[in-house]
């Protein structure tokens, strides 16, 4: 469990870390977790989960949390809890105790009266549509959920280079286009200079195009949020993008595929 100040979240988030032992079908180039480290082994444990998260509650409700020296220096108008988020050292629905944990955080949202902290999923998408992640995304939306899911090339090149997976681009775009058919999705796209090259015209064109796609097949797309790395991750051959090139890349989505789109 990690409360954190999210620039996203425009006040605190409470991060819910459902993969200590780094599991991710991903291998981000931009990825901040080093997994050449040794692993936190062990399955999250669903009642030690509750007991924490029923604390951090307590100390959102009254307060007491903001007192923290870690929050010192927040700005009175982010001392609000945004929301509860599914995010952490891998993929949260990759954990065999996901939709036991979106249970447990609804139910405890609904104790503290908190309703209108949203549940956000934190997801690479892959798994959208498996049945027992599909009925916890039930549960989530019916919370004041949100789908945060990320798409981050428009070509199987790309994606090869960037995201490294076990799966295929058009895998999860499939996986994402179904969830999207039901439930709207916010797109969630990091950009990078790779080598120091900012991203090929083609790639950024290519990206807004499958996001039409989406929209096209009936899904979706509530936003896009671009955003760039904020700390260093753990290839050296990975650096920020510009704010220029981020708001370049922002306004092909909103040309291209008619969406709105926000950097960060
Ligand atoms: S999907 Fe997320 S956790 Fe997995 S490798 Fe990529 S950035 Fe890291």
């Amino acid at each position: 469990m990690y409360p954190v100040i999210a620039r996203r979240s425009r006040g605190l988030s409470v991060g819910i870390n459902l993969n200590p032992d780094t599991t991710c079908n991903f291998n981000c180039v931009y990825c901040q977790v080093d997994r050449g480290q040794p692993r936190r082994e062990g399955d999250v444990n669903p009642d030690a989960l509750a007991e924490e998260l029923d604390r951090m509650l307590s100390w959102v409700v009254d307060r007491s949390i903001f007192t923290h020296p870690h929050f010192a220096h927040v700005p009175d108008e982010l001392k609000r809890v945004n929301d509860i988020a599914f995010s952490g050292d891998g993929e949260p629905t990759a954990c065999a105790v996901f939709p036991q944990s979106v249970r447990i955080a609804a139910r405890l949202k609904a104790k503290w009266s908190l309703h209108d902290v949203k549940l956000v999923l934190i997801t690479n998408g892959s798994y959208l549509p498996e049945p027992s992640v599909a009925a916890a995304l039930d549960v989530l939306m019916e919370n004041n959920g949100e789908i945060w899911a990320k798409i981050d090339a428009g070509t199987e090149e790309h994606f090869r280079a960037v995201n490294r997976a076990k799966v295929s681009l058009q895998d999860v775009l499939d996986s994402i286009t179904s969830t999207a058919r039901k439930y709207p999705v916010v797109i969630q796209s990091l950009w990078m200079r790779l080598h120091d090259e900012r991203p090929a015209e083609a790639q950024v064109h290519a990206f807004a195009d499958r996001l039409r796609d989406i929209v096209r097949a009936g899904g979706r797309i509530a936003s896009v949020q671009v955003y760039t790395i904020a700390r260093k991750p753990t290839e050296p051959h990975v650096t920020p993008l510009t704010g220029a090139d981020l708001e370049w890349v922002a306004s092909v989505v909103r040309d291209r595929a008619k969406l709105e789109a926000v950097t960060y």
